[in-house]
């Protein structure tokens, strides 16, 4: 096959929009190009899921491991009807440069199964967990590709699929996934620590603007969203409107998280919340707000609602919320985008933690694992921000950072000439 063929098959549509902004002001040589464009490897696999009345779906799934030139691969594994190849190419590409702008030696991967696990019955989705590990346990191990909770999926499924795999392997290994119960070697901290590490972020963030009381709205209230709202309500921030799937609830005086949450148990949605008015997602998204948060999926904003924005930064919590389109269109307002990489990448972050306590058997306390924590996420804002002035806005700085550091790697292993001959 020629190489312009494979390039088509196997690169990465939104990595590269983004990779040729940073290319050309880079003057990347087109190997490096071609190494930061493609993934590694991609393994995709069809199995059959037993339903309960007996009938039998074949579901298809995916592992892509990006890059693993600065360690063993990483990342979450999503249940989503909508999961598709090149989502989870984008998404692993994501992951990758998550670990090298927060410095933890790990590549990036993403794996992921086409699927609505909410119409799936308990015992359909323990089977659709252990036998995606089963599937993948030849491709994954704690020296080589890491496992970790993404969209619908939880500790409580990662302990099932961590159990899977050491019957595989016949001994204990819980390095080989994060975010696992704490009964099973999980770390304290580690189901809200992408919300933690976000508020870190946005507090020197809101320093470095010198902004003192920002209003927040934040789209999405799962593990990210809700976690998030509700630190910044314990802290005295002002969250004005969150949202979920079926809509959200807005009120300028701001919202009591916890009663919204309380709500969102009673009834399963936001919508209705006595102390704030029913909005729409569109409508939340065009708030005039201090800090736009969207938590939920990618492409929230995309070239067609990008105009609307008002906000005066978007702290991307989600992966690729903002569209590389969206991208030019808030560019353009001059709205800070304060990139996914950075934003959402504590969560990563104490997943290193656990994987460390997990190899060395020696576990830490929520204390501990949250100032740590504090540490990285403040060592990375430092890290992009010195790059900001030089490279216009924060993606394309934790993007230099990212890759400067991958292709450090890359050389240091002799997989890239040193004088960019
Ligand atoms: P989750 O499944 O717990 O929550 C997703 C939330 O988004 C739900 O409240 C859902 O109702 C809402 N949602 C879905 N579609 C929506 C829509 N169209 N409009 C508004 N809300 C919508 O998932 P999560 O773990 O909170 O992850 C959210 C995002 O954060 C994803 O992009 C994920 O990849 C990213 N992320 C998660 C972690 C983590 O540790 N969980 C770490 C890094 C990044």
């Amino acid at each position: 096959m020629e190489e312009q063929e494979i390039q088509m098959k196997t690169i990465c549509r939104v990595c590269k929009i983004h990779l040729d902004k940073v290319a050309q002001a880079k003057k990347l040589t087109s190997r490096e190009f071609f190494i930061l464009s493609h993934p590694k490897r991609m393994i995709n696999i069809n199995f059959p899921l037993i339903r309960d009345d007996g009938s039998i779906e074949i579901v298809e799934s995916f592992r892509i491991q990006y890059n693993e030139s600065r360690g063993p691969t990483k990342g979450g594994i999503r249940f989503h009807q909508k999961v598709e190849e090149e989502e989870v190419k984008e998404l692993a590409f994501l992951m990758t440069l998550k670990c090298a702008v927060v410095d933890i030696p790990f590549g990036g991967a993403k794996g992921g199964v086409r699927i609505n696990p909410k119409k799936l019955s308990r015992n359909e989705l323990q089977q659709l967990a252990r036998t995606y590990i089963k599937e993948y346990a030849r491709f994954i191990g704690p020296d080589f590709d890491i496992a970790a909770p993404d969209v619908n999926t939880d500790p409580e499924i990662m302990g099932w699929m961590l159990d899977e795999y050491e019957k595989i392997a016949g001994k204990s290994m819980p390095a080989v996934i994060t975010g696992k119960p704490i009964a099973l070697h999980g770390s304290k901290g580690r189901v809200y620590s992408t919300s933690l590490g976000g508020v870190f972020v946005l507090e020197e963030y809101l320093k470095y603007k010198k902004m003192k009381t920002p209003s927040i709205a934040i789209q999405g209230f799962g593990n990210v969203g809700a976690n998030f709202a509700k630190i910044l309500f314990g802290k005295g921030y002002r969250v004005v409107a969150v949202s979920d799937s079926s809509g959200g609830t807005y009120n300028k005086a701001g919202l009591d998280i916890k009663k919204v949450e309380a709500h969102k148990q009673e009834t399963g949605s936001i919508t209705n919340f006595k102390g704030g008015k029913n909005i729409s997602n569109a409508e939340l998204i065009a708030l005039d707000v201090g800090i736009l948060a969207p938590a939920a999926l990618e492409n929230a904003i995309t070239d067609e609602n990008a105009g609307r924005v008002r906000a005066k930064a978007v702290l991307e919590l989600a992966n690729g919320p903002v569209s590389p389109e969206a991208d030019d269109v808030l560019n353009k307002k001059s709205i800070d985008i304060v990139p996914d990489v950075l934003a959402n990448a504590g969560g990563v972050v104490v997943s290193y933690f656990e994987w460390l306590q997990n190899i060395s058997s020696d576990y830490w306390s929520e204390e501990e694992v949250n100032m740590r924590l504090e540490k990285y996420m403040k060592n990375a804002f430092d890290a992009v921000l010195e790059l900001k002035d030089e490279e216009h806005n924060f993606r394309k700085a934790a993007y230099v950072l990212a890759i400067n550091r991958i292709l450090e790697a890359e050389k240091a292993r002799g997989n890239l000439p040193r004088n960019n001959k």
